[in-house]
Formats: structure tokens, C-alpha cells, sequence
């Protein structure tokens, strides 16, 4: 769907199809229907890869040992150990910045920027629970918020947005679309937000290492500088390099 609009008028459409059923041929049909109408958008709107309602970019084309490293959660104390990390790499990344962190440090932004790395939209007080269920109007003062704020530190705007834990719902694309921001997921995750032995970590991301792939850690954590040290080390030993991607490409 391309509006907000377009949006209200399918849903409102997928439920005139049970109300019809339940009409001409009784409660179980259109009960029925309707269930299943409801768990389709359920698992739209749960699932974290790109769906036909909200496309999202898993991975970009590469030929080299190129790898997009992607990094949520900040700005937050171990920015500075992050950038650190990724410059003894030579390494640049994404790094998905929560807008009220930002706005409390922006010296912590600049310096992101000032290294030569991306930010990107993660919503203005990253509701992880809830931001799938919000209304449009909600979701779009999460994105909007956030993107004012991360482009007073830039003259352009960040282009990529990642939702909370990756759970939009059928109104986030048309809402990025009026942002002008397009929707990033991963090829692969390392769930590093609970304590996990840092090799366990590891082999989550491990299945992911070829080439345009996009790695998703978090910052934040206890885990989380030593998981980017040992999967930096890993990378290196290994010929890959960690590059931002091309410009904003269509899904
Ligand atoms: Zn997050």
C-alpha cells in the first residue's frame, strides 16, 4: 500500500468479505473468515522479514567479501568502545539510533558521523512492544520525531528505518514512504540483548557471512562490546570487510 489511506481502505475491505459471508451463509463462515483474515495480518504485521505489506531489504547485492554491519540500540555509554572497535577494523557500519537517546547525547552522534558511519531511524522511544499495534498516528510520531531530531545532525536526513525488533505493521511502509525512508532488515541476528556465551552468539551470525549480508547487533548491553570484538576479529581473519551499502535502492 502506498498511503495511509490505501491502507484503511483494503483493511476495511478484508472485513466486508467475513461480514458478507456471515450474512449470506451464516456464523461459522463468517466467523471463520474472519479469523483467518485476522491471523493473515497477524502474521503480516509479526514477522520481521519483508512481507507484501511492508517490504524490507534483507541484503544487498555484493560480488566482494562486503558485509553491512547494522548496530541498534544507541547512542548510548559503549559508543565510544564501538567506534574504537570499528576503526581498528576499518570498519564502518549503520548504526540505528532511538531519537530521545539521541537527543541526550548528541555529542555521541557527532561522533558517529564524524567516523564516517550511517545513522538510521529505530523510532523516537523505541516501543518494542507495542509500536506494531499502533495506530498511524502513533507510528508516525515515532518516526517523524526521530527523524527531526536525527536530522538536525546532518544536511541529509538518514534513509533507513528499522521498527522496533523489527515488528511493523501495514501502516509503517506508507508512513516511511511520506519520510522518504526505506525499511532495513538483516540476514541475520544474534538475539545478543540476553546474556549468551559470546561463541553461541557468534554462530548465530556465522550462516549469514556472505557477501551484501546484513548483521544485526545490538549496543547497550553487557555482551555487547565484546560480541562486536570478537565478530570484528572473526570478519578480518576471514577477508571480509564491513561497507555501508549503495544508496537506497527499490526493494
Ligand atoms: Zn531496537
Amino acid at each position: 500500500m502506498k498511503t495511509v489511506r490505501q491502507t484503511w481502505l483494503l483493511l476495511t475491505l478484508l472485513h466486508l468479505i467475513p461480514a458478507i459471508l456471515f450474512w449470506k451463509m451464516g456464523f461459522p463462515a463468517g466467523f471463520l473468515t474472519l479469523a483467518a483474515v485476522h491471523l493473515t495480518l497477524l502474521g503480516f504485521t509479526l514477522c520481521p522479514r519483508s512481507t507484501p505489506l511492508r517490504p524490507t531489504r534483507r541484503y544487498f547485492s555484493a560480488t566482494g567479501r562486503t558485509i553491512c554491519l547494522t548496530i541498534d540500540d544507541g547512542p548510548c555509554a559503549d559508543t565510544p568502545a564501538f567506534l574504537a572497535l570499528l576503526a581498528a577494523h576499518r570498519a564502518k557500519a549503520i548504526f540505528f539510533l532511538i531519537g530521545e537517546r539521541a537527543a541526550a547525547r548528541p555529542d555521541l552522534v557527532r561522533a558517529i558521523l564524524a567516523a564516517g558511519h550511517q545513522i538510521g531511524n529505530h523510532t523516537h522511544t523505541h516501543p518494542e512492544k507495542c509500536f506494531w499495534a499502533y495506530g498511524p498516528a502513533a507510528q508516525r510520531r515515532e518516526i517523524e520525531t526521530c527523524q527531526e531530531i536525527l536530522g538536525q545532525f546532518s544536511a541529509r536526513p538518514p534513509i533507513w528505518f528499522r521498527a522496533p525488533a523489527g515488528f511493523g505493521s501495514p501502516f509503517t511502509h506508507p508512513l516511511l514512504r511520506e519520510s522518504h525512508l526505506h525499511c532495513l532488515g538483516w540476514t541475520a541476528r544474534a538475539f545478543d540483548t540476553r546474556p549468551t556465551p559470546i561463541p553461541v552468539l557468534l554462530a548465530r551470525l556465522r550462516p549469514a557471512f556472505r557477501p551484501g549480508a546484513i548483521l544485526l547487533v545490538h549496543q547497550g548491553h553487557p555482551v555487547s562490546p565484546a560480541l562486536l570484538r570478537a565478530l570484528l576479529s572473526e570478519l578480518s581473519s576471514e577477508g571480509w570487510t564491513c561497507e555501508l551499502p549503495p544508496p537506497a535502492a527499490p526493494y
